[in-house]
């Protein structure tokens, strides 16, 4: 990766996530511009026909269309690359087509996986739907139980799946001994990274092999695309850019400029995030309307330490369970005046919402038992707004229980 004036290379100086955040990826072009630009362009030209040739069969590296090459995606790939410490990233439309291109890429019929059941809705169904319709089998485990994890895999077993922290619950597993794990099956691990971010938490430093981003969270934190990104080794990122190539579920450009510009300050909203919630948490623990505060950051939450050993902070969401039912929910999220009441998270705005309903409506009421969402449960996405006016909004949702 170069940097502007020819200066040294980024990745030798040594530098912090911080500084990466905000250099990596740009390389400044003629016109020497100190803002990253934006090149909304579908395809390139070449200066004969013998280059277009020469581009279009591999031998000259180069943009040939927007589907597979663009700069201003690049710029992105590399600066979130830089940040998780991955040789290679891949940008993708969503979050939900870094899951399934890194699924098409790496897996085929007959293939097993092994993933937690709690991961993101939409995984499972694209798992349960899709990938079993094209002869890819799922095994579902607990995602903090090693022995269900060490069970499920059998010989056709390729790939570990999991999301950590766990929504709404935050939930983890001991990435370390997965990696560890999955290794001596000689298989993948693949950790969707979407809470923490590398800013909070970076997977590969302790042996995953891929880490996969919906960008549409903390990575833009302003709620303003739809992206997702894949990151690994040289060699398995080639396999999940063919599919971009060929089956074209890829970043646009302009998304990509607005998700390098989240990148600059994803620290700092990152701390932020996190101080607010743990303050948050707390004060929730101790009202006497509330059963009970799931938040990793809490000494009461079952995998505190795990947490605190494997992350730098504990991110923005956070639930907890008022004293009644769905009722008592819903009065507490509507009487809120400037929360949005919506299902989005990782976003500047705080968010409310009741899973039960929302995000894990779909799940059968056995389901929604084995994954603690309960109908008394309620799910903040922690915003960047004051603590204190926050805290007030809470308590007008505790008055109206
Ligand atoms: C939102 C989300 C996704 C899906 O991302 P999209 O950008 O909405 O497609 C995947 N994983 C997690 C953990 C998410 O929160």
């Amino acid at each position: 990766m170069t940097n502007d004036n020819g200066r040294k290379d980024l990745l030798e100086l040594g530098l912090s996530l911080e500084t990466l955040a905000i250099r990596a990826g740009h390389t400044q072009t003629p016109e020497l511009e100190h803002a990253e630009p934006i090149f909304p362009t579908s395809s390139y030209v070449y200066a004969s026909a013998a280059e277009a040739a020469a581009r279009f069969g591999g031998e000259l590296p180069g943009n040939i269309y927007s589907r597979f090459t663009n700069p201003t995606v690049r710029a992105f790939e590399q600066r979130l690359a830089a940040m998780e410490g991955a040789e290679r990233c891949v940008g993708t439309a969503s979050g939900m087509a870094a899951i399934l291109s890194t699924f098409i890429a790496l897996l085929k019929a007959g293939d097993h996986i092994v993933c937690s059941r709690s991961v993101f809705g939409t995984t499972v169904v694209m798992l349960n739907k899709f990938m079993a319709k094209f002869g890819v089998e799922t095994t579902f485990v607990d995602l903090n139980d090693m022995d269900q994890w060490q069970a499920a895999i059998r010989p056709e077993t390729k790939m570990l799946f999991l999301e950590a922290p766990s929504n709404p619950l935050g939930g983890t597993a001991d990435i370390a001994a997965l990696a560890e794990l999955a290794h001596s099956k000689d298989i993948w691990l693949a950790v969707d990274n979407c809470f923490c971010t590398p800013a909070l938490q970076q997977p590969f430093k302790m042996g995953a092999d891929i880490v996969i981003h919906s960008a549409t969270k903390y990575l833009d934190g302003q709620g303003r695309c739809v992206g997702g990104a894949v990151l690994g080794s040289h060699e398995l990122m080639e396999e999940v850019y063919g599919v971009l190539r060929t089956c074209g579920p890829s970043m646009s450009p302009f998304n990509a400029w607005v998700f390098l510009k989240g990148l600059e300050t994803l620290n700092l909203r990152m701390q932020a995030h996190s101080s607010s919630a743990l303050k948050l948490a707390q004060w929730l623990e101790s009202q006497p309307q509330i059963e009970k505060v799931h938040y990793n950051g809490l000494v009461s939450h079952p995998q505190h330490e795990l947490a605190a050993k494997q992350q730098s902070a504990f991110s923005g969401v956070l639930a907890f369970e008022v004293k009644g039912g769905q009722d008592e929910a819903w009065r507490f999220i509507d009487a809120t005046q400037f929360m949005s009441i919506t299902a989005n998270l990782g976003d500047a705005k705080t968010t409310i919402t009741h899973p039960a309903t929302t995000t894990h409506g779909r799940l059968t009421p056995e389901e929604k038992v084995a994954a603690g969402i309960t109908p008394n449960l309620i799910r903040v996405s922690v915003g960047l707004e004051n603590v204190d006016d926050l805290q007030a909004d809470l308590a007008r949702g505790l008055a109206a229980i």
